[in-house]
């Protein structure tokens, strides 16, 4: 790391020098893109070494690459965290965090409030797998305790869940997770910056750097960091994987194996095996991606939250919109969490509810003109979608009223353009529902 970013502790100045200042080779200031599958070894000893882990090194892109291993380093310092390691999608790296530690006959207890592709993976495809995953209501941490069992391996939970954009009790679930030794994961995708869970107390945080640390929309990954703070070997019979001897890495033992490394023992395990064996991989060229967007993402993310909060305001003096869901909006409880761990802004997602309904809502789709109509979110551009109709339509009607989806929702992901045209565009298609609606009735 460079001397100036060895001493800050300030998101603005890591995401452009952590990790890297120049290639010792050529001097390019740019990080390189390290289009490699292998890395010549010295000499026998040297790879005997690098297999045995008793030195790191570079061995096979599959597991490690030097341009993945700067974006790590520059997510792991933004977020106070241990060590990091890069994949291939976000959902590659919600599946690895739960792999990571639990096996057929395990549980975790995770949040209702998730992302579909989350919903799918917990509810169908970790149970496939003998994972059970045990959802409960955030709005009660404890919650967490009463579902909790001697075969509960984590907790997972997003930071500001979409559709209800209610803050999760980060602090509060994590406190019970030390209590009874288990471990709180966090997916921080929609809140970048804005929220560091773990300076809240969460043990491992996952991003889809897909959404606003590309900010870009040019490429699909995903990034677990290791927090380094929760103590595998104290609980060492909820967690045998990390505790007792792998078959399938000479019989390491993995609390014992990082010692000489730091709190790492999380990490290294997922990247020496799972990502090993199943190969969720990210490509040099994606992870280069992600540092271009990673270096402007704490002044987007400011931009995009100052952006949605005057859109969320906008929103509220709309006669035929009968409901905004905002951070800024809300009250009580809901917006002390907001208050808690929102610490740089509200976000820029933004939903709200017409009161034609499900009709209204896709007339409105269908009438934006800057916004583009896609299933994505944290572009630099507004974005603009239909939820009980898409995202959510592989869900159930029950599923999709516990993730808090209902017929008339329309989700916004709000962008930097100038908040006069992104008004001007949402005041246009509000006024065109509305006329089709006149009409239609
Ligand atoms: C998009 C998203 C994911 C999945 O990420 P991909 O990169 O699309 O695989 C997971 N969690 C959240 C909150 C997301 O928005």
């Amino acid at each position: 790391m460079t001397e100036s970013a060895k001493t800050s502790t300030n998101p603005e100045t890591l995401a452009l020098h952590a990790g890297y200042r120049s290639d010792p080779h050529t001097g390019a200031v740019a990080v390189p893109i390290y289009q490699t599958t292998s890395y010549e070894f010295q000499d026998t000893g040297h790879a005997a070494n690098l297999f045995a882990l008793k030195e790191l090194g570079n061995i096979y892109t599959r597991i490690m690459n030097p341009t993945c291993d700067v974006l790590e380093q520059r997510i792991t310092a933004i977020e106070g965290g241990a060590a990091a390691l890069a994949v291939s999608s976000g959902q590659a790296a919600s599946a690895i965090a739960i792999q990571n530690i639990a096996r057929s006959g395990d549980n975790i207890v995770s949040s209702t409030d998730l992302y579909g592709g989350t919903w799918n993976l917990f509810a169908n495809t970790l149970n496939n797998f003998g994972i059970e995953v045990r959802f409960v209501d955030p709005s009660d941490p404890e919650n967490f305790r009463r579902a909790t069992d001697e075969r509960t391996r984590a907790y997972y939970a997003e930071t500001l869940p979409n559709p209800k954009l209610a803050v999760f009790p980060i602090g509060e679930v994590a406190a019970i997770g030390n209590d009874i030794g288990v471990p709180l994961i966090v997916d921080n995708t929609a809140a970048p910056i804005i929220c560091q869970p773990l300076k809240h107390g969460a043990h491992i945080v996952i991003y889809s750097t897909t959404k606003y640390i590309g900010g870009h929309g040019t490429s699909i990954g995903g990034i677990l960091v290791d927090g380094g703070t929760f103590d595998w070997a104290k609980h060492a019979d909820r967690f045998p994987l990390l505790n007792q001897p792998d078959p399938s890495y000479h019989g390491a033992v993995w609390t014992e194996a990082a010692k000489p490394l730091g709190p790492i023992a999380y990490i290294l395990k997922a990247r020496v095996t799972l990502q090993r064996d199943l190969g969720y991989a990210m490509s040099p060229f994606n992870a280069f991606q992600f540092i271009q967007g990673l270096e402007t993402l704490p002044l987007r993310i400011r931009e995009h939250s100052r952006n949605a909060t005057a859109v969320a305001e906008f929103l509220l003096n709309q006669p035929d919109v009968t409901k905004v869901i905002h951070p800024s909006l809300q009250e009580g409880e809901t917006r002390r969490r907001a208050d808690a761990y929102l610490t740089g802004g509200f976000g820029g997602l933004v939903g709200f509810e017409l009161a034609g309904g499900s009709e209204a809502g896709r007339r409105f789709i269908d009438s934006l003109k800057l916004f583009y109509h896609v299933a994505n979110i944290g572009d630099a551009r507004s974005l603009a979608i239909h939820p009980a109709s898409t995202t959510h339509s592989q869900l159930g009607a029950e599923e999709q009223a516990a993730t808090g989806v209902t017929a008339g929702y329309v989700r916004l992901s709000i962008g930097i353009e100038h908040i006069d045209d992104i008004l001007a565009d949402l005041d246009q298609a509000l006024a065109a529902s509305r006329g089709t609606a006149a009409a239609a009735e």
